[in-house]
Order: structure tokens, then C-alpha cells, then sequence
């Protein structure tokens, strides 16, 4: 159980670029980041593309004038003029600057915390993996959700065999807000969202199933998909040539298939993320509108409901726990519990503890470079007429 103790000597001098006033990330990496006050400090930052409107929320933030700084650049070779410069850094800010602002960083001897989409391609992602290193920087990534606990409870059973042999992957990860053609009431999130060139090769199934990709692997990380039909959409015309709804049809190397329904425009849909596993003798699943619930189906016995906090779940799981039973966590603590790893990580990068990191379970560059190959996958699929292709694997897959 957490408990706000110091995990690393001392908190991590943290700076971030984007999530400022109007973004709509940025609160979930301070709430991540700063939960426990002892793995990292908020010093500095270039929050915004408006350079006085980011100053002015850095300061209503805590963050003093003068580190608050009017663009990335700017930031990271001030800081390290400074006795106390930022050691890491978050990018929060829209897909297509995240590997100049990255690059920026690992050369500025930078750790790095970074949004999803990681950035276009794979060969971006592995340059940038080669630099980070050779300057001996962790990269991490955020895929939100998959800090939740009860997820490792999954990957626990599933790996005791609780559910016997995989046989069914369902994947889902939806919403409804642009069910509806009103581009001219877009938010600017929403309108570069689908824009190519900001956006990258895909809308949701960059923006949404990379999540839920992610939490998969996280969930069985001995499952490889083998090959792979995408069939994407453009419901609203002019969000092509990237799509507001996509499926896709997995097939595993160990016989098991599985889909992923990624959707911006399931209208009504408020709680659209769902992992569900079938194995040969029990299924389980994780659902958003409930994420401190698992249900445990054995065929032929009643339906179970595992309840976070619990004793009887497995130790790996109740080691993220932070409230307790009785109380609700959701995606708040699932931040912060991803932010945590990442303080670990980096204090074990600095100290060269390898051990600690060959442990640690948290989306680093690998799963960044998962990411950015499933979506290739699926655009590959989709661009050639949804076909089935094999799927070109990442390299170096450490889950
Ligand atoms: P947004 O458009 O709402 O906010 C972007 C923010 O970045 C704004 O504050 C903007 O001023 C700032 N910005 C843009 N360019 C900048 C630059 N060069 N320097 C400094 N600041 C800059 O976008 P968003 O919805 O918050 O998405 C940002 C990123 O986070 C995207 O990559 C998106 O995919 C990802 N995202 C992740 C999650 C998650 O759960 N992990 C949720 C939402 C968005």
C-alpha cells in the first residue's frame, strides 16, 4: 500500500511543456506527478504556445516568474545555467511536436516523460530510443489508466492460470463527443486532432487504443499478435483521411484472436473502456465505469466481483493500493501511480541500479514504440483495403 512515503531520496526538480491553462492534460500529470509531495517538485515550465498566457498560469500554479519560460528552448538552456535546473521534463502538448521537444530534451541531458502517441513512426521512436541511451535518460509514457491496479491483479491471474489458456481478447476503448458534425464549435484539441500533420497517420486509434493496446500487453505480456485486419472510418467526411471509428482483428501466435473497437463517435457512450480476456476455463474483465472492480466469470460457478483493497488480491496488486477498501480510486491514483515508476525509474537510471529497473513494471520507450507500431499496423491494414498483415513486432519488448 501507498502512503505518500519518500520512495527516491528526494523529489525530482520537474519541469513541463504544454498543459497549460487550456489543455486538457495537463491537470492529470500534476495530479499524477505531485500526489505524494516526495517524487517530484514543479519548478519551471513552457505551458503554452501563447508565451504570456503560460506565464500567467505557471505563476497561478505556484511556479515562480522567472521559471516560467516563454517556449521549450528557452527552457531547457536556462535551466541548465542553474545550480537547481529541472532534471525531467513531461511533454503535453499535441502528437506531432512531441519528438522535437523530446530530441530537445535527452540532448539537454533531460529525462523524459511524454503523451501518447510517442510520435509518427517507429524509426523516430528508435532514434530517439538510441539517444536516450546513450545520454542514460528513461522516456516514459502516459498511458493514463494503465497505472490502475487492479490491471496487475489481471496479470497475476492470468498468469497462475486462473483462466486457463487465452482465447478471446476484447478490447474497447470509445466515446461520443464527436458524434456529431459541429466542426465549427471545435476546441482547438479538437481540431488538430484531425489534422495530419499535428495529429500523425490516425485520429482514434492513435488517440484512444494505444491506451488500451498498451493495458493488454500490461495484462498478458506473453501475447504476441501475429497478424492484424483494420477497418477505419470517417463517419464525419471531413475528419478523412483519419478516422472517427476504427475495428480491428487480431490474431495471436498462440491461436487466441482478439478485436479493438476504437471510436470517437459511439454516441451516448460515457464509459467506453473495456478489457475483456476469455480464457478455455474462466474470463475476467476491467471496465472504466467501475475501475476498482474485476469481474472473475467462471464457467459453470457464480460470477465473481474482485474489489480493490482486498486481501485476497495478489500482492502486486495491492502494492499500488493508496486509499484503502471502502473508499473509491480511479484515474487520479492511477496517475499518480504511474508517476511514481517513473521517479524510481529515473533515481535508478541516475544511480545505475539496473536491478530496480529490470523490475519495475511501467510504460517506458518500448511501450511508447508498441504504440506507435500498432498504429502503423493498423494504418497498413486499413490504407490497403483492410487486409490482413502481419504484424511487424517491436524490438526489445521488455513488459
Ligand atoms: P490540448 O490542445 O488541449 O493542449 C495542448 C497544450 O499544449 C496547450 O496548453 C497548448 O498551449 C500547449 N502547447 C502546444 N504547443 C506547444 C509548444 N510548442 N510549447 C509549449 N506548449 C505548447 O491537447 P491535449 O488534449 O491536452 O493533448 C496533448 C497531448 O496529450 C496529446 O499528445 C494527446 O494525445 C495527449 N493526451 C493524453 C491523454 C492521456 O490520458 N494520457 C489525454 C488527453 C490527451
Amino acid at each position: 500500500m501507498l502512503n505518500g512515503e519518500k520512495k527516491i531520496e528526494r523529489p525530482l526538480r520537474w519541469g513541463m511543456v504544454g498543459g497549460g491553462r487550456l489543455g486538457q492534460v495537463g491537470y492529470k500529470h500534476r495530479i499524477g506527478a505531485l500526489r505524494d509531495n516526495t517524487a517530484f517538485k514543479l519548478v519551471a515550465g513552457a505551458f503554452d504556445i501563447d508565451p504570456d498566457r503560460g506565464k500567467d498560469f505557471g505563476m497561478n500554479i505556484g511556479v515562480e516568474e522567472n521559471r516560467c519560460y516563454p517556449d521549450y528552448k528557452t527552457m531547457f538552456a536556462k535551466e541548465a545555467t542553474l545550480d537547481d535546473g529541472i532534471e525531467v521534463i513531461s511533454i503535453a502538448t499535441p502528437n506531432g511536436t512531441h519528438y522535437e521537444i523530446c530530441k530537445a530534451a535527452l540532448n539537454a541531458n533531460l529525462h523524459v516523460i511524454c503523451e501518447k502517441p510517442l510520435f509518427f513512426t517507429s524509426e523516430e521512436v528508435l532514434e530517439i530510443k538510441e539517444l536516450a541511451e546513450k545520454k542514460g535518460k528513461i522516456v516514459g509514457v502516459t498511458y493514463g489508466f494503465s497505472g490502475n491496479q487492479m490491471l496487475l491483479q489481471m496479470r497475476a491471474m492470468i498468469k497462475k492460470g486462473d483462466i486457463g489458456e487465452i482465447r478471446v481478447v476484447d478490447l474497447q476503448y470509445t466515446h461520443g463527443f464527436n458524434a456529431t458534425d459541429d466542426a465549427d464549435k471545435y476546441s482547438d484539441a479538437q481540431k488538430w486532432r484531425v489534422d495530419p500533420k499535428i495529429a500523425g497517420p490516425s485520429f482514434v486509434l492513435g488517440d484512444l487504443s494505444t491506451h488500451t493496446y498498451y493495458m493488454s500487453q500490461l495484462i498478458m505480456p506473453h501475447m504476441k499478435i501475429k497478424k492484424l485486419l483494420c477497418d477505419r472510418q470517417s463517419f464525419i467526411s471531413s475528419r478523412a483521411p483519419l478516422e472517427d471509428n476504427a475495428h480491428v482483428i487480431m490474431h495471436y501466435e498462440n491461436g487466441a484472436v482478439g478485436t479493438m473497437w476504437a471510436s470517437s463517435i459511439n454516441a451516448g457512450c460515457m464509459d467506453g473502456h473495456r478489457i475483456r480476456i476469455v480464457g478455455s476455463k474462466a474470463s475476467l474483465e476491467w471496465w472504466d465505469s467501475n475501475p476498482g472492480e474485476l469481474r472473475y466469470e467462471v464457467q459453470g460457478k457464480p460470477i465473481q466481483t474482485l474489489v480493490r483493497a482486498m486481501p485476497y488480491l495478489d500482492d502486486i496488486c495491492n502494492a499500488d493500493e493508496r486509499l484503502g477498501a471502502l473508499h473509491v480510486e480511479g484515474l487520479s491514483e492511477s496517475w499518480a501511480n504511474i508517476y511514481l515508476k517513473f521517479a524510481i525509474a529515473i533515481d535508478a537510471k541516475d544511480r545505475g541500479d539496473e536491478e530496480t529497473l529490470s523490475k519495475l513494471i511501467y510504460p517506458d520507450i518500448n511501450a511508447g514504440l508498441e504504440g506507435v507500431r500498432w498504429v502503423e499496423n493498423c494504418v497498413r491494414s486499413a490504407n490497403n483495403g483492410s487486409v490482413w498483415v502481419d504484424f511487424v513486432e517491436a524490438l526489445d519488448k521488455t513488459f
